[in-house]
């Protein structure tokens, strides 16, 4: 059997305990001979400046290079509000998607049925609600150059940034929409704001080249972004997969997550270009941050992190079946009542961080019975 390498990568607040909890899955994997996992451990963000003085280490990026797939918790605290940006705990994960050339965020938002209530939209225009965004991670305004602050000679100041989109950053992203879509509805609507931007209509021009190239078999639709915003909070389900720049994408990305009505639950996938030796650089993570307000309480819900995990599983080790058992185990868990207190309704227990793990675990087994 493979033995797959992953580097995981607690970081701060509340990510060592949900960790803890997803590595009690991952443990279950293993003994049940569905995986092998040879898993290391690594320190980022301000638990790595705290040692290292820097918030990733040449040696923990080199270790995330030569892994399979990178974990990774959750990063910052107030603790390190006032270093300098240079070596502020983002700076950290930042850093590791650049030099990982992690070009594509996936963020599916999934609304489990036993949850849909948890919703600040109405129950039935979410209930069933599975919707992929992806989103171009390491180009746009966000790296386009020049950017900067200029004093004027009126004493008066003027912040610039760029937004560049080339073919080649355009494509690579649209190869991936367009691959999950085939593996989902089939269908990708692209956003942009092609009407005042040439950026956006360079965006629009390359993937439509592209779908009637190589992807007749996907129904593509071009949506500008202050329509894709309404339309995700007026009907969210006419979406299947989207598609979209870094910045539209961060936006766009919080508004969606937040129709599941919980950030406690909220995987995400970040991946790279497969190299010449087959191999795609991947980080999975939780949507969350490092929850400073209930860290060392145990209270976390760690199902961001173990719906990373089955990411993981389906994306960098095409295990599909065991990254779906995983999702069922953890559905019919929470449809048993059972949850932590961020999800928890009135007259339910909310359980440990651990415990929740445990149930998982529990639950797992008698699946595969
Ligand atoms: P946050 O996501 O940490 O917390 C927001 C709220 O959600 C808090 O009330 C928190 O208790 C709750 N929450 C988050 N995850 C939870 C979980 N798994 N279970 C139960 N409740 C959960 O966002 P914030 O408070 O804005 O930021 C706190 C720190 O995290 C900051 O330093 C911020 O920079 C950092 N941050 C890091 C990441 C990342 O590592 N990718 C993302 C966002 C924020």
């Amino acid at each position: 059997m493979i033995v797959r390498k992953v580097l995981a990568l607690a970081g701060d607040g509340i990510g060592p305990e949900v960790l803890a909890a997803t590595r009690r899955v991952m443990d279950w994997f293993q003994a049940t001979g569905r995986a092998k996992f040879e898993v290391t451990e690594g320190l980022i963000g301000g638990a790595s400046y705290d040692v290292h003085k820097t918030p990733l280490t040449d040696e923990t990026l080199a270790r995330a290079k030569a892994s399979d797939a990178v974990l990774f918790a959750c990063i910052g605290g107030p603790q390190w509000d006032q270093l300098p940006y240079d070596v502020r705990p983002e700076k950290g994960l930042l850093r590791l998607r650049k030099e990982m050339g992690l070009f594509a965020n996936l963020r599916p938002a999934i609304v489990m049925d036993a949850l849909a209530s948890a919703s600040s939209l109405k129950t039935d225009l979410v209930r069933g609600l599975d919707i992929m965004i992806v989103r171009e991670l390491i180009g746009g305004i966000y790296f386009g150059e020049p950017r900067g602050v200029e004093q004027l000679p009126d004493g008066t100041r003027r912040g610039y940034n760029t937004q560049t989109y080339s073919t080649p950053e355009i494509l690579r992203i649209a190869h991936v929409a367009f691959d999950l879509a085939r593996k989902r509805g089939k269908r990708v609507c692209s956003v942009d704001k092609a009407n005042v931007m040439e950026s956006g209509l360079v965006w629009r021009e390359e993937i439509t080249k592209l779908r009637n190239a190589q992807y007749p078999d996907i129904e593509l639709s071009h949506m500008y972004v202050d329509n894709c915003a309404m339309q995700l909070v007026r009907t969210p389900k006419q979406f299947d997969v989207i598609v979209t720049d870094n910045l539209f994408g961060d936006i766009l990305s919080d508004l969606a997550s937040m129709l599941t009505g919980s950030l406690g639950m909220l995987p995400s996938a970040s991946l790279g270009a497969v190299g010449a030796d087959g191999r795609q650089p991947a980080v999975y993570e939780p949507v969350h941050g490092s929850a400073p307000d209930i860290t060392g309480k145990g209270i976390a819900n760690p199902l961001a992190m173990i719906f990373s995990f089955a990411m993981m599983l389906r994306y960098s080790f095409n295990l599909g079946a065991d990254a779906d058992l995983l999702e069922k185990a953890a559905q019919n868990v929470l449809s048993g009542g059972v949850r932590t207190g961020d999800i928890a309704e009135p007259g339910q227990t909310p359980i440990s961080t651990t415990a929740m793990a445990d149930a998982v675990v529990a639950e797992l087994g008698r699946l595969a019975k």
